[in-house]
């Protein structure tokens, strides 16, 4: 019999590589003398020597922008030029001028009109949620999330007291059947939905048109809000970026959450919330904001400068260059080795196991949510290694499922 393996998701983030897409340093990139390595404490951050750890959704160190990020921060901090201000408290939907550049770089880039007085500079989006979620709970206690989901979005929900009601997501995106069903049996409607409708991790799937719409109007007949996480929306590998979901016709309940983890560096800690001021009024209106000012108003200045001085979109243009060669690399290899018979009786958990002694490690999609259908998944992100790594990589989990099989 010949099953192939439900590799569903196939997510990268980003990479950070400015050039690197450029023949030159694509040559240097298939010749590569060093394996990447990252040291860390926990498993989403450490990458040994010749490890391969598809569980890594992050940039690859060797590509972080340092030279423009402190080129940018000597600019924006120079003591002779730049407001002193800058290191005072803040105003808490983020600066003026931050909050502009950035509603010029989104309106650009996702071709919308987006209004500065609909953003708020976040810390980014695990941050944004927990400030969401403290700020949403009121008395409602339960949220809706997809299954699967981003696997450490239940874990800040739960910090938070809430309590996650899962929905299935198929191949248009969320099941809005069960949302509804949800919705009219319900005593009362969730704190809010929390989704990820473009490019959805772990699936990879993008929340169909029609969907989009029934969506918004059920949030708007129901009165919940929906909290959209959106990192990956200008890591398109199409032509066109999906715009957020708040720039939507209909979105007065959307809270669009970005993030400059992916398409910066996860260090700088600085993202955006895209939302009707209402949500922004209220989120300004926090106590940890009314206290301690706007969020990470420093950074957000040096970032602005990567805007401001064009650095930011060429940047993007070559990550997107450099992750659409990696995930052809990787589907590629995975195509040429994957494609044979495994039986559907494989747990991804005991692959998993079966790959550690070789030294290659993924997320199983148990993971990722409770229903037994994830069982069968894997998350391979591809944005961390090298073109050979992964291919190595992609190796070793053929000859991990081989052991299995034998
Ligand atoms: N949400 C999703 C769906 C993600 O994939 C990630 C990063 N892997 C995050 C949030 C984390 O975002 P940030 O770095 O802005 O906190």
């Amino acid at each position: 019999m010949i099953y192939h393996i439900p590799l569903h998701s196939i997510i990268g983030s980003l990479q950070n590589s400015p050039g690197e897409a450029d023949s030159k340093k694509d040559t240097i990139c298939l010749n590569m003398h060093q394996w990447t390595v990252q040291g860390g404490t926990t498993p989403q951050q450490c990458a040994s020597d010749k490890e391969v750890n598809f569980s890594l959704g992050q940039p690859s160190p060797r590509l972080l922008p340092i030279e423009a990020i402190a080129e940018a921060a000597s600019r924006s901090l120079d003591p002779n030029g730049s407001d002193r201000l800058i290191l005072q408290y803040g105003a808490a939907q983020g600066r003026f001028s931050t909050r502009e550049s950035v509603s010029v770089f989104l309106s650009k880039r996702h071709q919308i009109a987006v209004d500065p007085s609909h953003l708020m500079i976040s810390t980014g989006n695990s941050a944004a949620l927990g400030l969401l979620c403290s700020a949403l709970r009121r008395t409602h206690a339960t949220a809706f999330i997809e299954d699967p989901s981003y696997l450490h979005a239940p874990n800040i929900l739960k910090s938070h007291g809430i309590q996650a009601i899962r929905i299935p997501v198929d191949q248009e995106g969320l099941c809005l059947d069960t949302l509804e069903h949800l919705l009219c049996t319900n005593q009362s409607a969730p704190a809010f939905l929390y989704c990820i409708p473009t490019y959805h991790n772990p699936t990879g799937r993008t929340l169909s048109s029609s969907r989009r719409k029934r969506l918004l109007e059920l949030a708007t007949e129901h009165e919940f809000p929906i909290i959209a996480d959106e990192p990956y929306n200008l890591l398109h590998f199409g032509p066109n970026a999906i715009p957020p979901l708040a720039s939507e016709p209909n979105a007065d309940w959307v809270i669009s959450l970005g993030t400059f983890s992916k398409i910066l560096g996860p260090g700088l800690r600085l993202g955006w919330i895209h939302a009707s001021p209402r949500w922004i009024r209220l989120l300004v209106k926090h106590g940890e904001l009314v206290s301690g000012g706007g969020l990470n108003p420093v950074v957000g200045t040096i970032v602005q400068q990567t805007i401001d001085s064009g650095f930011l979109d060429s940047h993007i243009d070559c990550i997107r260059k450099t992750l659409v060669h990696r995930s052809k690399i990787l589907h590629q290899s995975l195509a040429n080795t994957f494609w044979i018979g495994i039986p559907q009786s494989i747990d991804a958990n005991t692959l998993l196991k079966a790959a550690k002694p070789l030294r290659v490690q993924f997320t199983p999609g148990s993971r990722c949510g409770p229903s037994s259908d994830n069982h069968t998944f894997m998350r391979l992100s591809f944005s961390f290694y090298e073109p050979e790594e992964l291919v190595e990589g992609a190796e070793r989990l053929v000859t991990a499922l081989h052991t299995l099989l034998d």
